[in-house]
């Protein structure tokens, strides 16, 4: 390889290995996930579908696609006889993108829970595409619990009768009630689309509820809980499927990326095992670590805990911007994202809150009592104590946790 990309491989191997990884949206994929990206399957074009290509040769690429949604199916128990899984989408953004495309008219109303309350990009904020197309009715969580208040849920959609309502997030650290959601849809007339990027592995783990005997359609990314590569998936029930299936393509990508799918079907396989039933374990009693120590330190968790991975923490309250939380977190390696908390006075750009997520350190096996010391960095970090020190424990604490190369 080019000494320019070495070196900048070699430094961010470094940086990895040198800091403690908050971010709730990131984990450290397998030797075997990475394997099978860089394998041959990375040079074929496979425009279309299994048995019905565009290009010759892949014959072998329609034994991969098919293991792929087989192992998907198994993986989250579910029916061939009710559910189709595409998995071309080349990430979770597409994918989201392909539902609405395929299911929900121009202009029409989607309900989804607004990004400033936890809800994710692609579900109709007007930054986004999906918000331009369609109009967003959002929703969020009541101010006291900072939870999902189903009660205003369901009077909101009554009033709006959106084409949909999709459930799940990015910054929500609660169980959802798909249940409730699935009665909410069916009393207005809407389909449920469960987004389940943050907490599919936990799904997979048997450590969250499944979405999939509620929801019409799923879509998961493959990169976060659930420790595959950077892609996504979408599961729908057989009435939505082709029409999914011919959004994703020829309706918004084109050639398969067949090494993702390679990849994915890896990851699909290791999430199936008892070992990574135990990690999905340990990544929530993790999260309840730290976000229970974080209290004990006087710092203020919104919703009070977490039932998941990742947690949000209000930094506001003690005087200091997510923002400059995030900075001085940084220069001290304990790497994490600046969040909106709900109702939040700050703005996006430099919020109240703070977002912390368990996925990463579990893979690197971390268990409760290093999310003990990392709370007292932060807390130290943050209220500007012992700095230097603070810094050198962190970088030992990291470099205790290699990350599997
Ligand atoms: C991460 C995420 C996405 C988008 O995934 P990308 O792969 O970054 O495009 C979509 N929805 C939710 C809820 C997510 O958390």
């Amino acid at each position: 390889m080019d000494k320019e990309v070495r070196k900048l491989i070699r430094e961010e191997t470094q940086r990895r290995d040198d800091s403690i990884n908050l971010i709730a949206s990131e984990n450290y994929a397998s030797k075997d996930v990475r394997e099978a990206l860089g394998s041959v399957f990375l040079d074929k074009y496979a425009e279309g579908y299994p048995a019905e290509r565009y290009y010759a040769g892949n014959g072998v690429i329609d034994a991969l696609e098919k293991l792929a949604i087989q192992r998907a199916r198994k993986l989250f128990s579910v029916s061939s006889g009710e559910w189709d899984v595409n998995v071309q989408p080349y990430s979770g953004s597409p994918a989201n993108l392909a539902v609405l495309h395929a299911l929900i008219p121009r202009g029409e109303k989607i309900m989804a829970m607004s990004l400033a309350m936890g809800g994710h990009l692609t579900h109709g904020h007007k930054a986004s595409v999906t918000g331009k197309i369609w109009e967003q009715v959002p929703y969020g969580v009541d101010r006291l619990r900072e939870e999902i208040d189903y009660g205003e849920l369901l009077h909101i959609a009554l009033v709006a009768r959106p084409k949909c309502i999709i459930a799940g997030g990015s910054a929500y650290a609660r169980k959802i009630d798909f249940k409730r959601m699935r009665t909410i849809a069916d009393e207005a007339g809407s389909i449920l689309f469960v987004d389940m990027s943050h907490f599919a592995g936990l799904v997979a783990g048997k450590m969250y509820p499944s979405p999939f005997p509620y929801a019409d359609v799923v879509t998961t990314t493959t990169h976060k809980t659930l420790r595959g590569p950077r892609a996504a998936m979408i599961f729908s029930k057989k009435n939505y499927s082709p029409a999914i299936n011919k959004a994703v393509f020829p309706g918004i990508q084109g050639g398969p990326h067949m090494n993702q799918v390679a990849a994915i079907a890896v990851a699909l396989h290791e999430a199936g095992t008892p070992a990574f039933r135990k990690y999905a374990s340990r990544v929530i009693e993790n999260a309840k670590a730290l976000a229970n120590e974080l209290e004990r330190l006087g710092w203020r968790i919104v919703s009070n805990g977490t039932d998941t991975h990742l947690f949000l923490v209000d930094v506001a309250h003690r005087g200091i911007s997510g923002g400059v939380a995030s900075r001085e977190l940084e220069k001290a390696g304990i790497i994490l994202n600046k969040n909106m908390i709900p109702f939040d006075a700050r703005t996006p750009g430099d919020p109240s809150g703070i977002r912390i997520g368990t996925p990463a350190m579990t893979t690197r096996g971390m268990g409760m009592r290093e999310m003990r010391y990392i709370a007292g960095y932060i807390h130290a970090i943050l209220l500007k104590k012992n700095v230097a020190e603070t810094k050198k424990m962190i970088k030992i604490l990291a470099k205790k946790f290699p990350i599997a190369r």
